[in-house]
């Protein structure tokens, strides 16, 4: 008997950016005018191989990652969904994210995007300081970005704000001050995000004298304290309404195709997980105790934890919890983390799974 696949959210990555930023080492490279053609077919293959894979399931979200996606072309975007319309069953209330970086996109093309079916617009602002933006390596001004978040909140489109805490010379106190200003740009929801430094950027290479880890500890409290948008993730702050539900689905352990050069997805096809490793031609089964594992280490990024399903259940070391109850708490059939466990999860999560 034929059984029909379960939903799937869509990731696509759009690999391209005007230049590379300093402290980049995401799968990305510099290039201001790709062939857009080349790179919609690309998609639009990709997503009719998948379609065949997995049937006519329903899209609760599609997220358009990058890179820089905020570069591409109207017509492209338009094309990419349209492919996605005709292959697979798209919710009515389907959301629909494009990422963007202020200076790549003016009022005009974003009117085009919504009117596209774009409705919910991420601008990676990363600072409200123009001598930061510019160690950072950004193209834009502190007025490119506040720019495009007024526009984007006056067309009624929902709006997220990436930022980066934690660069050299900042303190408790300049967080803090942050955490102030961004309070003020009236937005439902924000990201903020740790700077790493990784090797072979220009900033891995700089010898940097970063803030300490008990600093980094303390300035990620503050942001939890003086943020007026309540967390709901490590890195994610929002009012209820307002969570990115594709990340949210995929932080739950909802099924995923991940489409573009880079992007991972994870598909569940007639029962079994696929992992798909960036190259949607090389795609392995992945057992359900790894995907299991999997869904710990990503719901317990959330402040709603991860559900004690028995699949679940069976990958926890509960002895472990019961010493640890400054890091884990269990309570309603959920284990989640506390904040402080927050601040170290990668490393709770060496003694939390069996
Ligand atoms: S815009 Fe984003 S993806 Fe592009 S180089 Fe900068 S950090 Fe990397």
């Amino acid at each position: 008997m034929f059984t029909m696949n379960c939903p799937h959210n869509i990731y696509i990555h759009v690999p391209f950016c005007m230049s590379k930023c300093n402290y980049c080492a995401f799968y990305s490279f510099a290039c201001s005018s790709p062939d857009w053609q080349k790179y919609t077919d690309d998609i639009t293959s990709e997503l009719c191989f998948w379609a065949e894979k997995l049937g006519r399931v329903s899209v609760p979200t599609i997220f358009l990652g990058g890179g820089t996606p905020s570069l591409m072309p109207v017509k492209t975007f338009a094309a990419i969904l349209d492919c996605i319309n005709t292959n697979f069953n798209v919710d009515t209330d389907c959301e629909i994210t494009l990422e963007s970086n202020p200076g790549t996109l003016n009022t005009d093309k974003l009117i085009g995007f919504q009117s596209a079916g774009m409705n919910r617009l991420s601008v990676g602002v990363q600072s409200l300081n123009d001598d930061e933006l510019q160690f950072l390596g950004r193209k834009h001004s502190v007025s490119d970005a506040v720019k495009l978040l007024t526009s984007a909140q006056n067309m009624g489109l929902r709006v997220s704000a990436d930022f980066i805490y934690g660069l050299p010379n900042q303190n408790v106190k300049s967080v803090s001050d942050l955490c102030d200003a961004v309070n003020k740009l009236g937005l439902k929801h924000v990201s903020m995000y740790e700077l790493t430094i990784e090797k072979n950027t220009p900033l891995g290479k700089m010898n940097l004298q970063m803030p300490n880890n008990e600093t980094m500890a303390q300035m990620y409290m503050t942001i939890s304290d003086k943020l007026t948008l309540p967390k709901y993730e490590v890195s994610n702050y929002a009012v209820d309404t307002e969570h990115c539900k594709h990340n949210e689905n995929i932080w739950n352990g909802e099924a995923y195709i991940g489409v573009g050069r880079g992007a991972a997805g994870r598909p569940f096809i007639d029962g079994v997980w696929y992992d798909t490793m960036g190259d949607f031609k090389r795609f392995e089964k992945i057992s359900d105790d790894t995907r299991n594992i999997e869904k710990i280490i990503t719901g317990m990024r959330t402040c709603k934890g991860v559900m004690l399903s028995d699949g679940i259940a069976k990958q926890i070391n509960f002895d472990w919890i019961k010493n640890h109850d400054d890091l884990i708490i269990q309570s309603d059939n959920y284990l989640r983390a506390t904040n402080s466990g927050m601040l170290m999860l990668d490393n709770i999560m060496l003694d939390l799974i069996k």
